[in-house]
């Protein structure tokens, strides 16, 4: 079913405590935690605690949780205190997406370019 933990997932297992991570917010329906290979003074990844493979299939099968995801991005951004910031869904392998378990990357603490490589 939809949104189901999954046994070969790193962020399914890190929810479920079975991995650890520098958790540095949780509420209801999602976590953040730092990212183990930081592109930032802050990088922070939130995730939705239900399983969704990517950024669109979050958005078609659970809308409200999408939601919690991106209020969670605004939530660490002012945790970190930060006024500018990136956020980044990478969707596809061919834009960098390694972990199939949907997950917003909040980048900041440092200029960011514009246009991304
Ligand atoms: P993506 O490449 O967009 O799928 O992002 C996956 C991110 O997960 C990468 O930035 C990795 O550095 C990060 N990552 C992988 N394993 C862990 C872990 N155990 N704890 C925290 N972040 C992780
Ligand atoms: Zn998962």
């Amino acid at each position: 079913m939809t949104g189901e933990p999954q046994d070969d997932c790193l962020f399914c297992k890190i929810v479920a405590g079975q991995i650890p991570a520098t958790i540095v917010r949780e509420t209801d329906t999602t976590v953040a935690f730092r990212d183990i290979n930081l592109q930032a003074p802050t990088h922070v990844l939130v995730i939705p605690k239900a399983h969704h493979k990517d950024a669109a299939a979050l958005a078609a099968e659970a809308p409200q949780l999408a939601a919690d995801v991106l209020r969670e991005t605004q939530a660490v951004a002012d945790d970190e205190k930060l006024d500018s910031y990136r956020i980044v869904f990478n969707t596809g392998s061919g834009a960098g997406q390694t972990v199939w378990h949907a997950h917003a990357h909040v980048l900041g603490g440092r200029g960011l370019e514009w246009p991304p490589g």
